[in-house]
């Protein structure tokens, strides 16, 4: 049973004010692995108030003061790859490979922060203006669970890169992966109050963040509903936000492919992190005319993946991460089936021999229109919907046909004529033929996924606010 009942306010473990216990659970089997005690609002108003007294020295750092601290941040994280990964599977039941690729990403933050920073200038000339990029301010950090330590670690790379100083409030069904992360990143050594780590209820310190006049930013990570309510709450103080959101993301398969590539493809695009994904590709776009022959070859390979055990390193897709979510993906599988769509392969339930856990069947439904609610509501479980089209034109027609616009996936056997396709498609990112990952390239959505971009260059200027000076003499 791990207990966890400090928070982290400059640069010290303390106790929370805050009473509420939270109780963690794996959800491979629903047993209560550890306790976390959550922080209130006024562990939440001395996090900010750490913050905001570091900010004045540290927005005055040096480029190369903040390239040695990320390299020191990336050095203290690094050996913790392990047990990051095993605190992911236990906790949040991602199967092993899913573990490893997320914290993966996560440990490169820092390195990739470092190489933005090294390439930036914060001054430039446009004609008698000299224009000075300074930090924001004090960010507010908050990500989801579905990747906690990756975006935790993606975020705050990018706030320290910019010169801003920041309080974290992770999940908190993630308070084990959150506990070995920032033991690490203590390890590091930076000046105190840098960064700031409150576990607590979304509602209570994810909300003060997010009104707080002390607050510059909020980046944050998680589903539209929220992402919309930080938007409202931010307006009063004019936040500057950068919002990940939900997705319903299209894999678009035209006429010419291959099937034997594209299937598995789709599969693993829309099964990903046990389809817990904002990136998933949910919507699988299918040319009427070899709908036949797509069909029973996409039920097979739904058939083919491994559910189970997710410390098991051959198992694909692992538990929802709770009853609740559990719970959600139920309900849209009898959506789908009392909507209309055609059940090819899963259903409601648990998978056989997998009654403990919060297990879901991997699902795919025929028969599904753009209209039905199960295409158009963002499930975050592995239910896919195989959706027909007559034209390339109504297959662009009906990938678009969304509130969302986080990512899309085109599978062709000419990459002229997908690129093309892609051309078409209003999402942040298209990939084409493949699974692909490029973690210096804007990563953000168009309409309903998401306001503004993170990583690369982009991600360093969403923490950095243009100042024009004018009078001084020309170079
Ligand atoms: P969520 O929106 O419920 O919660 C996200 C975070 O916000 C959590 O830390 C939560 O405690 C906090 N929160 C909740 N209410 C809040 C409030 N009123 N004010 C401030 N913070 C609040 O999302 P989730 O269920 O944790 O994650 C799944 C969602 O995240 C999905 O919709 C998924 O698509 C999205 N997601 C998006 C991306 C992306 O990059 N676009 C990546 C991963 C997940």
């Amino acid at each position: 049973m791990r207990i966890i009942d400090r928070i982290y306010i400059d640069g010290e473990f303390v106790a929370p004010h805050g009473e509420e216990v939270f109780d963690l659970i794996n959800p491979a089997d629903s047993r209560v692995i550890g306790k976390v005690t959550l922080g209130d609002r006024e562990d939440t108003l001395r996090a900010i108030a750490a913050a905001k007294r570091a900010f004045p020295a540290f927005s005055r750092t040096s480029k190369a003061e903040r390239i040695e601290l990320l390299r020191r941040l990336d050095a203290a994280v690094t050996p913790k790859l392990e047990a990051l990964n095993a605190a992911t599977t236990l906790e949040y039941g991602a199967p092993v490979m899913i573990a490893r690729m997320l914290n993966g990403y996560a440990m490169g933050a820092f390195k990739n922060a470092a190489e933005v920073l090294e390439a930036y200038d914060f001054t430039r000339r446009i004609n008698d203006a000299e224009v000075v990029m300074e930090p924001l301010g004090v960010v507010g950090i908050i990500p989801p669970w579905n990747s906690n330590v990756g975006f935790s670690c993606g975020k705050l790379a990018m706030a320290i890169a910019a010169g801003c100083t920041s309080v974290i409030k992770p999940s908190e069904m993630s308070a084990i992966q959150t506990q070995v992360l920032v033991e690490a990143l203590h390890e590091a050594g930076l000046p105190p109050g840098v960064f700031n780590v409150v576990n607590g209820r979304g509602e209570v310190v994810g909300a003060e963040l997010s009104v707080n006049p002390d607050i510059a930013k909020i980046s944050f990570t998680g589903s539209t509903a929220v992402g919309k309510a930080i938007l409202r709450a931010g307006a009063e103080t004019m936040k500057r936000v950068t919002l990940e959101l939900g997705g319903k993301s299209p894999t678009v398969i035209l006429d010419d492919a291959d099937f034997a590539q594209a299937v598995p493809l789709a599969v693993m695009a829309g099964f990903g992190n046990s389809g817990q994904a904002c990136i998933a590709g949910t919507r699988i776009l299918v040319p009427e005319a070899r709908l036949d022959e797509f069909l029973p070859m996409i039920k097979a390979a739904a058939e083919s993946v491994k559910v189970g055990d997710p410390s098991d390193p051959t198992v694909q897709i692992g538990p929802m991460v709770s009853l609740r979510q559990w719970e959600r993906v139920q309900g849209y599988i009898r959506k789908g089936m009392e909507g209309g769509a055609r059940l090819l392969t899963g259903g409601p339930g648990r998978p056989e021999g997998l009654e403990a856990g919060y297990f879901v069947r991997p699902t795919v439904f025929a028969d599904v229109t753009n209209d039905m609610t199960i295409a158009r509501e963002e499930i975050f479980g592995p239910v896919l919907s195989v959706i027909a089209y007559r034209t390339e034109a109504e297959a662009i027609e009906i990938a678009n046909d969304t509130p969302y616009g986080l990512q899309a996936y085109v599978i062709s056997a000419d990459l002229d004529r997908a690129r093309i396709v892609a051309s078409h498609l209003a999402a942040g990112r298209i990939l084409i033929n493949g699974l692909y990952h490029e973690p210096l390239a804007p990563f953000g959505g168009f309409k309903q996924s998401g306001l503004g971009r993170e990583m690369g260059v982009f991600g360093l200027e969403a923490h950095l606010e243009p100042k024009t000076v004018l009078g001084l003499p020309r170079v």
